[in-house]
């Protein structure tokens, strides 16, 4: 088995942004800036949003959080996003979600300037996505392409099976390997809870892509040999030789599953560090739209 390593290809992009970023900060432009608002204290968001800071430093962006307490009203977060889509000092933010369950997500990605929709949430991107136009293509499925693009993967005429069809990952990855382009043009099974017979479907994947959320899922009998797998799954469980308590693992059983693939992300390191990526090459071409550079 080989390793889709996400770590090492995020270390390249991130090298590629800093150098562009280094070159309009010697022309005396300002930096990128990337926001985010995290609301509550829910652990795993925390992480999220303090791994995006230290990304967005590592290449040179201004990076700014703006926090908000559990019980945050709708009409007060609605009113910080109006703020940031004002602000021109401010080129992309995100809503880590989730939020808290008086806060209606939608509404909330809904009131993100298109323009400033780094994480690509909004209907008008995914739109403009979904119809091959200049879009903020969603992090996490774009991390996938990259990934799939970095180590010179075969896309072309392969039946990709994604399994999962949440609107952050499942459907516009599906979308995404199934468009009429280079590093793309795959066949798309898309895999869903009402699937029947599933484990069928996915052992015909060359290329498997597994976001169902349920901690190592897959296994063996469900993957053919020599598939090329990609694992979006995060789940923290309890492991008490680690000092920080818990370790992370995937949706897959890597433990049988990896030995059966000619290549396979790792969990960590995997997908989770070319979503970071994606959202900071999104800021950069926000930034250059709104500089005409
Ligand atoms: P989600 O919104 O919970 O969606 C899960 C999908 O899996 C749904 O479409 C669901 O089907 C399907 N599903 C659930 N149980 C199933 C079953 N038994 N058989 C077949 N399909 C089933 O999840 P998500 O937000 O896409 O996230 C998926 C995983 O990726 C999570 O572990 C999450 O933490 C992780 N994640 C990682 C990153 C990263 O950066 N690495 C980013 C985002 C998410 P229905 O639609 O029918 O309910």
């Amino acid at each position: 088995m080989n390793l889709l390593d996400g770590k090492q290809t995020s270390i390249a992009i991130k090298e590629r942004i800093a150098n562009e970023v280094r070159g309009y900060t010697a022309k005396g432009l300002r930096p990128p800036h990337l926001a985010a608002i995290l609301v509550g204290d829910d652990g795993a968001s925390q992480t999220y949003v303090a791994n995006k800071e230290k990304s967005s430093h590592e290449v040179g962006f201004t990076s700014s959080v703006y926090r908000y307490s559990a019980n945050t009203s709708e009409e007060e977060l609605l009113k910080a996003i109006s703020f940031l889509n004002e602000d021109d000092d401010i080129d992309g933010f995100i809503v880590q979600l989730p939020l808290p369950k008086q806060i209606n997500e939608q509404r909330v990605i809904n009131s993100i300037s298109p323009e400033k929709d780094v994480d690509g949430f909004t209907p008008i991107n995914i739109g403009r996505m979904v119809l091959g136009e200049d879009a903020f293509i969603p992090a996490t499925p774009m991390g996938i392409c990259s990934l799939l693009e970095h180590y010179n993967i075969e896309t072309e005429g392969k039946h990709c099976v994604v399994l999962g069809r949440s609107n952050i990952v499942g459907t516009p990855v599906a979308n995404l390997l199934s468009r009429n382009r280079k590093g793309a043009n795959c066949t798309v099974t898309l895999c869903h809870s009402r699937t029947k017979n599933l484990a069928e479907i996915t052992r015909q994947a060359d290329i498997l892509v597994v976001a169902i959320g349920k901690p190592e899922f897959v296994t063996a009998e469900m993957v053919k040999e020599g598939a090329v797998l990609v694992d979006v799954g995060i789940h923290r469980v309890p492991d008490e030789t680690k000092k920080s308590g818990y370790r992370i693992i995937g949706d897959v059983k890597h433990s049988e599953v990896d030995a059966k693939c000619e290549w396979a992300t790792p969990v960590p390191g995997g997908v989770g560090p070319l979503t970071i990526v994606s959202l900071l090459q999104n800021t950069l071409k926000s930034y250059r739209r709104r500089f005409g550079l």
